[in-house]
């Protein structure tokens, strides 16, 4: 009997020897599995063949498909989910602040000044000067600052400062000299030239004014972008992230990602929007690129710019600001223009991603989708990038219709000392709130918008289901009635970016035959009391089945 027994595990080890698929790649061991929306799955191991889930299950379940070459992988206790998505942010933003003048956490011009000083100590021979990050809402004076505060600090170098979403610029003489800005220099279309009483120019443009200098700033090289775009996706893997959308991408940005693509460089996995330039014949000269194989680069949407954001007051609202009676934003794009981009994306089969933050524009960028796509609406997923201040009968429209409102829940939490100023006690209930639109049947992948805010997935986690800042104001949190629970709050950073991508078959969950990326955490988010969410560690970020990022021990 024993003789019998020996002979067909011998046999059956033969079989599986010659048959090396039959065995997993990886196998990591020893965790708590925990998917999507926060369920725990049983078993303590996720098997891997090449970029794929096969199995997950008991480590014991597994022994068969572990042969001599299976790599096994010790969790030791940690918490793998999911890949993280980040369903909005800015690449090369990131890269830029990683990499050139960071002012993120500024808190005074003179913090400015000096961190300005200590840049051009440590790069004498750089001429043109460019920084991001600064938020005057920061500073013990929240007013715009000048150009004279730059002035003094650069003898005739051109400085170029990028608020922190990117919809400002601070500039100082020797820029505003050399893009020929002066007191009678008109506001561009969708732009503003900040002046003072006298009419002359401040140094601050705002939206396309930005332009104007930017043109005389010689661009950046396709070898400095590639240095911004790595240093960027390798910091986000590093943050635990396994995919990022990239909410706007000039041609320039594609043909380096399709490069590192190509070479097998990319860490992560980009969803990039194309943006810029002629969008219409960008769209009408290539064909979407997007596949279910291990995709690491997809290019399969437009990202356009409905109006301008909050803290610049370039948001477009129906009624003034509140604190600014004279101002209603602006609107960046004729809807003329909308409408056109939009046809041509129904036809050549982009996805239309459109930045909006004010209920104007909000309207607006609804009302020319529901126009277009006519009856089927939801299965074109076309997106609205913010979705951030929505009139009331507005925000059942994003269900009923099935548009996508990417939003971000640290915005809500880094607005909230201003944001009731901007908007009036009315007007911004209908604001930053997730909770709402999604009840209303919409899909709400979750992002950062990061460089504007720390590309943190789990400090979107901590803010969706606290609606506090990170010292855990206010009690109870800001709007409470828009939390989300953490089921709800972990989708918003897994499977709903994968459907927002297209990808929700293969991307998201932790299923046979779905991609192996994982992010793996020492702390299960589902139960950690919330404050020790932020001081959860990743422990590693896998893409693919393989492993981009591990916590030194
Ligand atoms: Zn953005």
């Amino acid at each position: 009997m024993n003789r019998i027994l020996t002979t067909i595990v011998i046999l059956g080890l033969f079989i599986m020897n010659r048959c090396e698929s039959k065995f997993a790649d990886k196998i990591f061991v020893n965790g708590t599995i925990i998917d999507a929306d926060g369920s725990q799955l049983s078993g303590d191991a996720v098997a891997v063949t090449k970029w794929k889930i096969v199995k997950v299950g008991d480590q014991a379940d597994l022994v068969p498909i572990c042969g001599k070459k299976t790599e096994i992988i010790d969790l030791k206790g940690a918490f793998l989910y999911p890949g993280f998505s980040d369903a909005h942010l800015h690449v090369e933003g990131v890269g830029k602040n990683l990499l050139n003048l960071n002012l993120v956490g500024t808190i005074s011009i003179q913090d400015v000044q000096q961190r300005l000083k200590d840049f051009l100590v440590k790069n004498p021979d750089l001429y043109w000067i460019q920084g991001s990050g600064w938020d005057q809402n920061d500073w013990s004076t929240t007013a715009f600052p000048n150009h004279s505060d730059l002035d003094a600090s650069a003898d005739e170098r051109p400085i170029a400062l990028e608020r922190i979403d990117g919809h400002a610029l601070w500039v100082n003489a020797k820029a505003l000299a050399l893009a020929g800005i002066t007191k009678e220099t008109p506001d561009p279309e969708g732009g503003k030239i900040l002046k003072d009483n006298a009419g002359n120019p401040t140094g601050v443009l705002i939206d396309n004014a930005m332009n104007l200098v930017w043109k005389q700033f010689p661009p950046d090289s396709p070898k400095q972008r590639t240095k911004y775009l790595l240093a960027a996706l390798e910091h986000f893997a590093s943050l635990g992230l396994t995919e990022v959308h990239d909410a706007g991408a000039d041609e320039t940005t594609l043909s380096i990602y399709k490069k590192l693509e190509r070479a097998g460089r990319l860490p992560i996995r980009v969803y990039a929007m194309a943006y810029g330039g002629d969008i219409i014949n960008f769209m009408k000269k290539h064909k979407p690129v997007a596949t279910d194989n291990n995709p690491f680069l997809t290019i399969r949407a437009i990202k356009l710019f409905a109006d301008g954001a909050l803290g610049s007051r370039g948001a477009y609202l129906f009624e003034p600001y509140s604190d600014d009676p004279e101002n209603v934003g602006l609107l960046t794009i004729p809807e003329k223009d909308l409408n056109e981009i939009a046809e041509t994306a129904k036809a050549t089969g982009y996805q239309v991603a459109t930045h909006a933050i004010g209920d104007s524009a909000n309207r607006l960028v609804l009302n020319v989708y529901e126009k277009i796509l006519g009856e089927n609406t939801a299965k074109y997923r076309w997106r609205i990038e913010h979705a951030q201040v929505l009139a009331p009968s507005d925000i059942p429209r994003f269900g009923k219709l099935g548009i996508i409102a990417s939003m971000q829940p640290t915005h809500a939490t880094s607005d909230m000392p201003w944001a009731a100023a901007r908007l009036g006690a009315k007007r911004v209930r209908g604001a930053y709130a997730p909770k709402s639109v999604w009840d209303g049947g919409a899909i709400v992948p979750g992002g950062s918008d990061a460089p504007v805010e720390s590309a943190n997935p789990l400090l979107g986690f901590y803010a969706v289901i606290t609606r506090q800042d990170i010292n855990g104001k206010p009690t109870g949190g800001w709007m409470p009635k828009q939390i989300l629970d953490r089921s709800d709050a972990l989708k918003m950073f897994t499977e709903l970016p994968a459907y927002a991508a297209f990808q929700e078959k293969i991307k998201g969950r932790l299923e046979p035959g779905f991609v192996a990326d994982f992010t793996i955490l020492d702390k299960n988010l589902m139960t950690v009391p919330a404050k020790e969410i932020l001081q959860t560690t990743v422990v590693m970020t896998v893409v693919g089945g393989e492993v981009k990022y591990r916590a030194t021990e």
